[in-house]
């Protein structure tokens, strides 16, 4: 797997590092409000970071499920979002966060949003570990985010090409002759 990346941009080490820094944030930040959490992860590209990130939560939640897709194999932007299964929990009344691998143009997650807000939780947030700054609305809402990047197409932990990659425990850049 190592020689299909360009290069690495985060070692594990350094993962790590700033996934204990997020968690401790989100636990300041929600202080009392903790209690109950409902966790709603984007599959499938979240799954390794809120493996982490949760373990590192001193607190009592819950994880939600919902799935939904957009690169089907591709690396280009412009596919639409696609709710593929809906939300496994009841969130009404109830803080949410949702946890995501990477904020790209947003339109993913703005669906994601949309879906959840309409369920009237009594909170809504979002954590992502990685942020395009390039792409992303500039006023998007996101409360928690691990590392801003270049507008590079990355894969490892949790991140794939073609459903391939998400266990390289470092982020890398994928070659870019792989999927031109
Ligand atoms: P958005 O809707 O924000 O443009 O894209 C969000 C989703 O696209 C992410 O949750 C992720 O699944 C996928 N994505 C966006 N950029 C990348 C990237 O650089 N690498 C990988 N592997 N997936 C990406
Ligand atoms: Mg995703």
């Amino acid at each position: 797997m190592q020689r299909d990346l360009a290069r690495i941009l985060f070692p594990r080490e350094r993962i790590q590092e700033r996934v204990r820094e997020m968690a401790a944030e989100i636990s300041t930040v929600y202080g009392e409000d903790s209690q109950g959490l409902i966790i709603v992860p984007v599959l499938s590209g979240s799954i390794i970071f809120l493996a982490d990130l949760i373990r590192c939560l001193p607190f009592m939640m819950k994880i939600g499920l919902m799935t939904i897709s957009r690169y089907r194999g591709a690396t280009t932007t412009g596919g639409e979002a696609r709710l593929i299964q809906d939300l496994n929990v009841d969130i009404r009344q109830r803080h949410v966060l949702v946890v995501d691998d990477i904020l790209d143009t947003g339109n993913t997650l703005r669906i994601v949003q949309d879906q959840l807000r309409g369920r009237q939780p009594a909170s809504l947030r979002t954590c992502v570990l990685l942020r395009k700054p390039a792409k992303a609305p500039k006023d998007f809402p996101v409360e928690f985010v691990g590392f801003d990047i270049e507008d590079a197409f990355v894969v490892g932990y949790g991140l794939d090409y073609n459903d391939l990659y998400r266990n390289w425990p470092d982020i890398g850049v994928l070659r870019p002759e792989l999927y031109a």
